[in-house]
């Protein structure tokens, strides 16, 4: 992007500018309003650009990049940051869970784009366009939705591009989040950007609707930590945090729309074979047993007795 002027469909902030505004655009022919923050920092500098919403419900991850865009000043910004708060508005007024209302997809599955396609193909299409395009650095914010418990990690991609790649990983480093996997989700905000030669990760902390501080703060420590790493803010580079590498991020899928009754908790350690709970019928005849694919750690599970054919159940990282 131009080093003076950050520009976004219809907002631009010069040089030593903040602007909060909502670009408007058309999806299936009816106006899609979506609120987002440029900065552009005093001086020049990388550009970083963070995005929370895409799933509309997971409400840490959303009330950090507000936190963001609310308190980061242009004098104190080397560089320019995009901050779009709720890319999925309309799940977020329905506090819908995975889905976009508009077509029922889910966001994260559609992603660079298509600008013929369905609501969410549309608005992903705008928003990789106008804004992801634009970044050097990209940060997607997320957690576990509203039936979704999860202990916090960051996911990075391997495309394949040596540069892009270990800038990525190292990104997901700095961010501090002590879990790191690998892994790719065909579709999602950070597969598309890195496979576009943009670095990019996705940090998980939060769900079940909860927002507490503590989750929020994964967030928004992570977006500190990167910034003073890549020098757009001061504070020197951030001390290394202890990490684990998990290479393998395993789903299990419900293979019945019933009732599902979990064996395990978020962070607990399982083994190959092991169950992880049990998918029921009303009269409590069990459907399926979730068996644990490797040995890992739980890194989220689906809380809602509610459960539905093909939903997932929980993910091992191995
Ligand atoms: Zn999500």
């Amino acid at each position: 992007m131009s080093q003076q002027i950050l520009k976004v469909g219809s907002l631009s902030a010069a040089r030593g500018e903040k602007v909060f505004g909502v670009n408007e655009f058309l999806v299936h022919g009816q106006p899609y309003r979506l609120p987002m923050w440029l900065i552009n920092g005093t001086e020049g500098g990388p550009s970083l650009v963070v995005t929370a919403g895409v799933h509309a419900a997971e409400y840490a991850s959303i009330a950090a990049a507000l936190e963001l865009g609310r308190g980061l000043e242009p004098h104190t910004l080397r560089g320019r940051v995009i901050v779009v708060p709720v890319i999925d508005m309309p799940a977020f007024t329905a506090r819908s869970i995975y889905i976009c209302p508009l077509d029922g997809k889910n966001p994260n599955r559609v992603f660079p784009g298509n600008p013929n396609g369905t609501a969410s193909e549309q608005i992903a299409d705008w928003v990789f366009r106008n804004v992801i395009s634009q970044a050097e650095y990209y940060v997607d914010l997320h957690g576990g939705d509203l039936n979704e418990a999860l202990v916090p990690f960051t996911i990075f991609f391997r495309t394949g591009n040596k540069g892009v790649d270990e800038t990525s990983l190292e990104m997901a480093k700095v961010f501090g989040i002590h879990f790191l996997v690998c892994s790719e989700t065909p579709g999602s905000t950070f597969c598309a950007a890195s496979r576009a030669g943009i670095p990019s990760i996705l940090a998980e902390s939060g769900g079940q609707g909860i927002w507490t501080p503590e989750h929020v703060a994964d967030h928004t420590r992570g977006l500190n930590r990167l910034m003073r790493h890549l020098g757009m803010i001061s504070g020197g580079a951030p001390q290394p945090a202890p990490l684990t590498l998990l290479e393998r991020f395993l789903w299990l899928r419900s293979e019945h729309t019933a009732l599902w009754y979990p064996a395990i908790a978020v962070n607990d350690k399982v083994k190959t074979g092991q169950n992880l709970g049990c998918v029921k019928d009303y009269e409590g005849r069990v459907l399926q047993t979730a068996i644990s694919p490797a040995d890992g750690v739980v890194l989220f599970i689906v809380t809602s007795l509610a459960i539905n054919q093909t939903d997932p159940l929980l993910a091992v990282g191995a």
